[in-house]
């Protein structure tokens, strides 16, 4: 067979795919939610793109009986968090997040014990058992904010440093971290950003805030991956640098077609976000997958914490 002749088959059979997982997401009503980060032809088929806490919200408002989440364990969990009447399939049981892993509620139980007079403050990216020890979440996007509605002098955050810091720099009230960090983010270097912007001197560099704090000193933007989505489309500015994830540059240049987007460091690539086929899709559909379940007390405990978050009292 030749290698048109080969390439013709398999978009056949991707196609194939793609028909019996519209079937059975219709017939099942289901929804497929797909994270910025995965690749291009899961948010293709997806339903829904966006941040993790974003999705989890979204779908909560539709009338779907399942939902399939095409990121990693902490972004199922957190949906089945906010809809426990929904059945949640993460199509890749395999799929972590090595931040999620660097802290356990064993771990946190024992934090809040050195520190009785901090608040506690946990990212969405943590597992159910963390949040539940939590008392208040907070997303790349609205940390600073969170933190800055507390009436309290000091704050524990968790489980991301780098986080942390960013807030640090945003706030009067004394900051403690963890030291976990996302090692994708974390890899970046000053010499990676000195290089890119070498080659495209007019870029503007938007840095996602899980970046370590030379980067963000570097950086003309902090954004969570929603911000940069929303920053690129509203800005007259015509190329961009991204330092965050790869995958964010498939809507990146989706959405912006007349602008042009640079990858801070190509090896950025969180091999979790990328384990989800169309297959897998395909198999939790047809019921092969196990669903997220989370214990009741640890789920509502957790919850409190999402929503403690949500109701964050408007300041000035
Ligand atoms: S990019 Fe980092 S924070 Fe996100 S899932 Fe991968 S390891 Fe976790």
């Amino acid at each position: 067979m030749s290698k048109s002749e080969e390439k013709l088959q398999n978009n056949q059979e991707i196609q194939g795919i793609i028909e019996e997982i519209n079937e059975l997401r219709s017939k099942k009503n289901a929804i497929i939610l797909a994270h910025n980060y995965q690749p291009p032809e899961i948010q293709d088929i997806a339903d829904l793109t966006g941040d993790s806490l974003e999705l989890s919200i979204k779908a909560k408002k539709t009338d779907a009986d399942i939902i399939i989440f095409c990121g990693v364990s902490f972004m199922a969990e957190t949906a089945k968090i906010v809809c426990p009447e929904k059945t949640v399939i993460l199509p890749s049981e395999n799929a972590g997040c090595q931040m999620a892993d660097m802290l356990t509620a064993e771990d946190l139980r024992k934090e809040r014990e050195a520190h009785p007079d901090a608040v506690v403050v946990t990212y969405v990216n943590s597992t159910a058992e963390v949040k539940a020890q939590s008392d208040i979440c907070c997303t790349s996007a609205n940390a600073v904010k969170v933190v800055n509605s507390l009436d309290a002098d000091t704050v524990l955050m968790t489980p991301d440093k780098n986080l942390a810091k960013w807030v640090e720099r945003n706030t009067d009230k004394k900051i403690l971290y963890w030291p976990g960090y996302c090692p994708i983010h974390d890899k970046l270097m000053t010499r990676h950003i000195e290089s890119v912007r070498r080659q495209h001197p007019d870029a503007v560099l938007m840095a996602h805030p899980e970046c370590p704090m030379d980067i963000i000193e570097m950086a003309d933007f902090v954004k969570s991956t929603s911000g940069m989505l929303t920053y690129a489309r509203e800005s007259d500015n015509k190329e961009f640098i991204v330092a965050t994830e790869v995958g964010l540059l498939y809507p990146l240049k989706r959405q912006n077609p007349d602008k042009k987007f640079y990858p801070a460091f190509d090896e950025m690539i969180c091999e979790d976000m990328k384990k989800i086929t169309l297959v897998d899709i395909l198999n939790a559909l047809k019921g092969q997958c196990r669903e997220t379940t989370i214990d009741e007390q640890v789920r509502q405990k957790a919850l409190m914490a999402v929503e403690n978050m949500l109701h964050i009292p408007r300041k000035g």
